[in-house]
């Protein structure tokens, strides 16, 4: 089964921190405590939902008589201070389910009561409370040892979240916050995040003009000319990355019977997450991977141990019903599109072919400027196969990694539970840490589908697949990487590589000449012959993030050159047309990490 192993993380849509941090979780759980003690303090009537820790800080549910201010944040995170320099240490106490129930109730803290009562009896053998000061909560555990343990925090912000999740339950008002270990920490943190609401991928898509989202349609963008001219960019890059890795193109279809989910064990494991659609007497799933298809095309003949590896790139739509409502932009959609690899090869290849994966991954990366970093996910608790089988496969994964010399980490327990996988994440330019692409080693998938191949003595055996996508989702990797460039994306990518902009009416003419010739090497440009004033055209031109402006006056005309002025702010006058049109190609073609302002 291939869930995992082509999960693309589309609906993860998260940045992973680099590595377990249970004493900053610890710390963040304990301070959704202070910060509860605090909102009681200040509206004693307010009931308690939940404050779990989550990446990079923790919340509270509160129902609360009104609606919170920024002026109440303040005072809350005020009441936290003082908690903290009171340095009250934090208490365990077990509690009867019974005596429990009367205490919440007495206190009238119906949320409380609510979990308490659905609770199994195994669940209720031990109900734990924690207190700190007089505040006292319904909790397992575990927290700092006082309150003074708790490092520099701040509370960020409030939205409403309903009760369980469930919109025909109450709306409770959440508080956010975030609490790090020292105070250069938390303002990196604060920086990040004001950093990263400025890059927004779905802000920077409405102002580049590359996507819109409908409600006709939820969670599945409306790519515009210049987000498919970005696309196409993309796409054309990672075929030629295929192409130099052996690989060949197929494409199979989006609607099919539910026989092939039964034997690709998408059917029991998947179907909720699977578009189902009825077919007449038939029925059929919208496909949400592209695996089981693969599989199919590798069965139209009797394949010899020559015939192998065989290397597929389908890059077909996937359709995957994601949970709507959650404004996650590219990060979560329902339609995609995968740079999808699948690689059917003898056992004795395995090793190269991930080698042959690994080095494509970082050649299809490196016109980014990222520098992938590994993790070996490793056998799970809940596994299939034996201890010998994930010795075998765990093995060949890390001598393939050794054999190219990449530095890895081990992630303990974290493949799929059919097999073992390679990780691979990015670091953008704020430092946020992303899983982008895996690569998985598949014995599962040939075994459902009965594959065989014939072997050199005459027999037969049984092939291995190998799965991986480089990016990941177009549509997730077009989010991540409008967010590291803060859409100044290189000229190679850029949908609108040159803007022409003639200084009077005079010089359009000469203007569609440059703009044509600009064309015909492949280059994106367009005149802008509004009447505006060169000012405001160069302006509005900068806001596009456009890589390269073109300014042309009459001596530009006469001479037959132009006058660049690049993103960056640096300009030149009087280039030959020719020079100019010979240089912008040689770097698009390059796909050059340019016009950059050098890093201070
Ligand atoms: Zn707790
Ligand atoms: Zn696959």
């Amino acid at each position: 089964m291939v869930m995992d192993g082509d999960e693309i993380r589309a609906g993860a849509a998260e940045m992973l921190d680099a590595g377990a941090h249970d004493r900053l979780d610890t710390m963040r759980h304990s301070a959704a405590h202070i910060m509860a003690a605090a909102v009681l303090d200040l509206f004693p009537d307010a009931k308690l939902g939940i404050g779990p820790a989550i990446r990079d800080g923790f919340y509270y549910d509160f129902d609360l008589p009104r609606a919170l201010t920024p002026a109440d944040l303040d005072a809350i995170e005020a009441r936290m201070l003082a908690q903290v320099s009171a340095d009250l240490p934090f208490e365990r106490s077990e509690v009867p389910r019974e005596a429990a129930l009367a205490e919440l109730e007495a206190a009238g803290q119906d949320y409380k009561v609510e979990i308490i009562r659905e609770l199994s009896d195994e669940q209720a053998r031990v109900i734990s409370f924690y207190r700190h000061g007089s505040f006292s909560d319904l909790c397992r555990g575990p927290h700092v040892e006082s309150t003074g343990q708790l490092g520099p925090f701040k509370l960020l912000h409030t939205a409403g979240a309903y009760w369980r999740g469930n919109e025909k339950r109450p709306m409770l008002q959440r508080i956010y916050g975030t609490v790090w270990e020292s105070q250069e920490q938390l303002e990196d943190y604060l920086w990040r995040m004001e950093e990263a609401k400025k890059r927004d991928h779905r802000k920077l898509g409405r102002e580049l003009d590359l996507f819109s989202f409908h409600p006709e349609s939820p969670a599945a963008p409306f790519w515009h000319p210049r987000g498919m001219a970005l696309w196409r960019e993309l796409e054309a890059w990672s075929l030629q990355v295929r192409r130099e890795g052996g690989f060949v193109e197929v494409r199979t279809p989006g609607v099919v019977r539910k026989e092939l989910w039964e034997t690709s064990g998408h059917w029991a494991l998947y179907q909720d997450n699977m578009f189902v659609v009825p077919e007449g007497d038939y029925t059929s799933g919208l496909k949400p991977m592209n695996c089981p298809e693969s599989m199919l095309i590798f069965k139209t003949s009797l394949r010899s141990y020559r015939d192998l590896p065989m290397r597929l790139a389908d890059y077909s739509w996937l359709f995957r019903n994601e949970r709507t409502g959650a404004l996650a932009g590219m990060f979560r959609v329902r339609q995609l599109t995968q740079d999808d690899s699948h690689v059917i090869c003898r056992d004795d290849q395995v090793i190269d072919e991930v080698n042959l994966a690994l080095s494509l991954v970082r050649r299809q990366y490196e016109p980014f400027g990222f520098a992938p970093h590994f993790k070996l996910a490793t056998r799970p608790e809940k596994k299939l196969g034996t201890e010998e089988f994930w010795d075998m496969a765990e093995g060949k994964l890390a001598e393939a990694l050794k054999s190219t010399g990449i530095d890895y980490a081990v992630d303990p327990g974290g493949g799929a539970f059919y097999a073992p996988k390679i990780d691979v994440f990015i670091n953008d330019a704020i430092g946020r840490e992303w899983q982008m692409a895996t690569v998985q080693v598949d014995y599962q998938l040939p075994q459902r589908f009965e594959m065989e191949y014939r072997t050199a003595d005459g027999g037969t055996a049984r092939p291995v697949v190998i799965h991986y996508a480089i990016y990941g989702s177009f549509e997730r990797f077009i989010g991540v990487i409008l967010e590291h460039f803060s859409g100044a994306l290189p000229a190679w990518l850029a949908p609108l590589q040159v803007m022409v902009v003639p200084i009077a009416d005079r010089h359009i003419a000469y203007a569609l000449e440059v703009r044509d010739a600009l064309a015909a090497a492949g280059i994106r440009a367009e005149v802008d012959d509004r009447g505006e004033r060169m000012q405001a055209k160069l302006r509005d031109a900068q806001e596009q993030q456009i890589p390269v402006m073109l300014v042309l006056g009459d001596r530009d005309q006469e001479a037959r050159a132009v006058s660049p002025r690049l993103r960056t702010g640096e300009s030149s006058q009087g280039v030959p047309l020719a020079d100019f049109v010979a240089e912008i190609r040689g770097r698009v073609e390059a796909r050059e990490l340019w016009p950059y302002a050098a890093k201070e």
